[in-house]
């Protein structure tokens, strides 16, 4: 065997272990040997390794073995040897969080930016760096990478964020990770992408789909329905990372809403609440006593101004629920246009899973059966098509704890941290 061997062997046997102890919660120098058929010099010897790294700690000793031999020592994974910055860049905002090496979010903060021009945001996305700097978790731990999560079509590769259209006087091609370099000067990777693939990403390793390989997630939010796919376990970006940009696939061409791409009857515009919006302006004449109009729901509705889209939603969901015409009518008419983009998402990509996220979700499983339904009736009706439809637990989190669980898989990748 040659030296070079002799290294890859070693970093296998590393990568082995470390993998272990990350899906455990405590384990012993036996128990690891029993697994993985390493021996247990060499296990001790791989424990020994990380615990200098601060990556696995000592926890104490085990019980005695049944012929009274010697109490185990017993070690297991820390994630507090490293800390992250996630932060995600939304339509009027920047969301940012620190978390773990197990992406666990431990501080978090949001900030109305409105609709800053893109000098301004990256000086505010350093400021946020080197605020959080001044963290204890990351005067204690250190700084292990910084993940920034995207509006719009994101080449991660290059660092560059070729165009969003939330912000589009910010022009194309811009270089998103060498101005952020340059402003935070700190010497650790910076990992960007479009946000719904960082949000895929967290349904993964954290979410609704933990154990699944193969799934999508639709994010939609007031105005833009994104999407982040998942294939044999990896982010798909496709040939110029328009893989995941369904908003503005055309789903009624002819009578459709007018949409802020300029194209007509998108996805994103079908169910934006702006057209919500119409559809209750216009079945008011019809439906005056309809209880998406009752005095106590507008009460309700001032009380709650600051998620006054949420609310909306959640009005024209409750009153559907409880049999009203014009909700039903409403209701009915956005699970369709759902109805017919999920499935199109489905016969292109053939997903295990369809993880929603967003405003959306508000609908809960009222929401979820009219889907599931309508789906299932669309496309090959007689062929029992097993694609499961499942609401995030996310809310708005959804975007850091994504570029926190990518930048931890990123790090645990990394062959650096199993080479001496
Ligand atoms: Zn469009």
């Amino acid at each position: 065997m040659n030296s070079g061997n002799r290294v890859s062997v070693k970093q296998h046997n590393r990568k082995v272990i470390l993998d272990l102890f990350r899906k455990s919660e405590i384990l012993s120098v036996s128990e690891l040997t029993e697994e993985t058929k390493i021996s247990k010099p060499t296990v001790q010897k791989v424990i020994d390794f990380f615990e200098a790294k601060g990556i696995l700690i000592h926890e104490g000793k085990g019980d005695s073995t049944s012929d009274g031999g010697k109490r185990p020592n017993l070690y297991k994974y820390t994630p507090d040897f490293g800390c992250m910055i996630s932060l995600h860049v939304g339509p009027d905002f920047i969301y940012a969080a620190i978390a773990n090496m197990k992406a666990d979010i431990i501080h978090s903060h949001h900030f109305d930016i409105g609709k800053m021009g893109i000098a301004k945001v990256l000086d505010e996305l350093a400021r946020i760096v080197h605020e959080f700097q001044k963290h204890e978790a990351i005067v204690t731990a250190g700084l292990v990478s910084i993940n920034v999560a995207l509006p719009g079509i994101v080449d991660p590769k290059k660092g560059i964020l070729v165009f969003t259209p939330h912000y589009a006087n910010w022009g194309n091609d811009i270089r998103f990770g060498d101005e952020l370099h340059k402003r935070i000067d700190i010497d650790v990777p910076v990992y960007m992408d479009c946000t719904n693939r960082f949000q895929a990403v967290a349904e993964k390793y954290k979410g609704a789909a933990i154990g699944c390989d193969n799934f999508i997630i639709l994010d939609a939010m007031g105005e833009g329905v994104g999407s982040g796919v998942i294939v044999n376990g990896t982010v798909r970006h496709g040939s110029q990372n328009f893989s995941g940009e369904v908003g503005h696939m055309i789903l009624d061409p002819n009578n459709g809403a007018e949409c802020i791409c300029g194209g007509k009857g998108c996805f994103e515009a079908m169910v934006s609440l702006k057209r919500i919006k119409t559809l209750v302006a216009e079945g008011k004449q019809r439906f005056p006593d309809s209880l998406i109009f009752s005095v106590q729901n507008r009460e309700k509705e001032q009380e709650q101004e600051q998620e006054k889209e949420y609310y909306m939603l959640s009005r024209i969901f409750s009153a559907a629920e409880s049999g009203d015409d014009l909700a039903l009518e409403i209701f009915n008419d956005i699970c369709q246009w759902f109805a017919v983009g999920i499935n199109n998402i489905i016969m292109v990509n053939d997903p295990e899973l369809v993880v929603l996220q967003g405003i959306f979700n508000t609908g809960g499983e009222f929401f979820l059966n009219c889907l599931r339904k309508k789906i299932n009736k669309i496309s090959f009706p007689n062929i029992n098509r097993k694609v499961e439809i499942a609401l995030s637990g996310f809310g708005l989190e959804r975007g850091v704890l994504g570029g926190a669980c990518y930048g931890k898989q990123r790090f645990f990748d990394d062959p650096a941290v199993y080479s001496d």
